[in-house]
Parts: C-alpha cells; structure tokens; sequence
C-alpha cells in the first residue's frame, strides 16, 4: 500500500533536511522534487528548450553535477512558470509518491497539486532572514563564496516568482500542517515533523 508524505514551502525553510530525515525514520523513498525544475534548468542555461528538456528528462539528469548552484536555483524558478514544463513532470512524481513502501516528497506543489490525496501534508516556513541566512551558511559550506545581502534578494525573488506564478503557485494545502522553523533547532523541527507522521500512520 501506498503512503505518501507532502511536505511543502518556501527556499531554505528546512524541507530537504526534514523530509531525509522522515524518510530515514520510517523506512520512506524520498524524492526532492526541487531537483526535477534544477535539471530542467542546467539544460535549459545549456540553450535546450525547457519544455523540451522537461519531456526528456532522465534519472541521471538528476545526478548532474553543479545543480545546486544560485544560478541554477534562479533558472529553476523561471522554468517552473511554464505550464508545459510542470506537466511534463507530473507523472514520474506520481509514480514515486505511489510506490509500495511509502514516499516523502518535497517541494512547492505535492500537497496541492501532484499528491492531494496524501496521507500527510507539512508546509514548513521560516522568516525570510533565518531562511536566507540558512542558504548563505550552505553555500559556503559547499565553497561557493556569497553575499549574505545577494542570498537574502535572491531567495526574496525566488519565493516571489514561486508564489506569483499562476501554474501551482507555492501556498500551504487546506489540511497541511504549518511548520514555522524560524526559532526551532534542525532536531526540534525533525521531531515535530515525524511526531506528526507518526500520529497519521499509528507507528512510532
Ligand atoms: O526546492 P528547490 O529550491 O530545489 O527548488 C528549485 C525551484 O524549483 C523552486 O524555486 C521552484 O521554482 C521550483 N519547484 C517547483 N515545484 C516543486 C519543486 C520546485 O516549482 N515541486
């Protein structure tokens, strides 16, 4: 039988390390959706057609090195407008979220538009700041040198053009659970996110 986990929101705001971590936890595929518009995008900053790129795209698309760039990230949410790309990469998440063994997917749309059914939705927030200061602190990590101020215009654009689009735009499902990060350490947030899985499917 199929479970899946919804988990939704913004830049930075802790979804990537929460869904690992509820994956981890209940034994869950997790699939970082974020990752399908990232690949979409190198091709596309490369000079193929995004839509294209999109009905093309590969699993080791997925593994393409430099995905994790600002530049990339940018190009992700300009590809992510166009209705034909979003469509292109509705069944492959559909099919992941339906496999046996149960799913963890994140993203902006899963709880709204791709897993509506889910059995559990969370949309995790974090103030803009702590959510651009989380991206500034992996960027540098990862080596690659960054303005806090630049980090902190570039999520502002990316969450803006997520929120505005008209195709899926970013926003919290009806019955998702809203998860404010802003003051809460990465384990608190892992609690309280497998708490609430745990609540929905009756295993500890
Ligand atoms: O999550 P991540 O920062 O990797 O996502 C990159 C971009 O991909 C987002 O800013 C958004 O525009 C797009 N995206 C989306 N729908 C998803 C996941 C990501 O539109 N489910």
């Amino acid at each position: 039988m199929s479970f899946t986990v919804a988990i939704d929101g913004p830049a930075a705001a802790g979804k990537g390390t929460i869904s690992r971590a509820v994956a981890a936890h209940f034994g869950f595929a997790h699939l970082d959706t974020g990752l399908l518009y990232r690949a979409v995008a190198a091709k596309s900053l490369a000079g193929a057609a995004p839509e294209e790129a999109a009905r093309a795209l590969t699993t080791e698309d997925l593994e393409a090195k430099g995905l994790r760039t600002a530049e990339v990230a940018q190009e992700a949410s300009r590809v992510a407008v166009i209705p034909e790309v979003r469509a292109a990469l509705v069944d492959f998440q559909r099919a992941f979220a339906a496999r046996a063994g149960g799913a963890v997917l994140d993203g902006r749309d899963i709880g709204t538009v791709i897993c509506p059914e889910a059995a559990v939705k969370l949309f995790v927030t974090a103030s803009p700041e702590a959510r651009a200061e989380r991206r500034w602190r992996e960027l540098r990590e990862r080596g690659q040198a960054a303005d806090l101020a630049e980090v902190i215009r570039a999520v502002a654009e990316r969450d803006a053009r997520d929120r505005d689009r008209a195709a899926a735009p970013l926003r919290p499902a009806a019955d998702a659970l809203l998860l404010d990060t802003t003051e809460m350490s990465v384990a608190e947030a892992v609690e309280a996110a497998i708490a609430h899985v745990a609540a929905r499917t009756g295993a500890a």
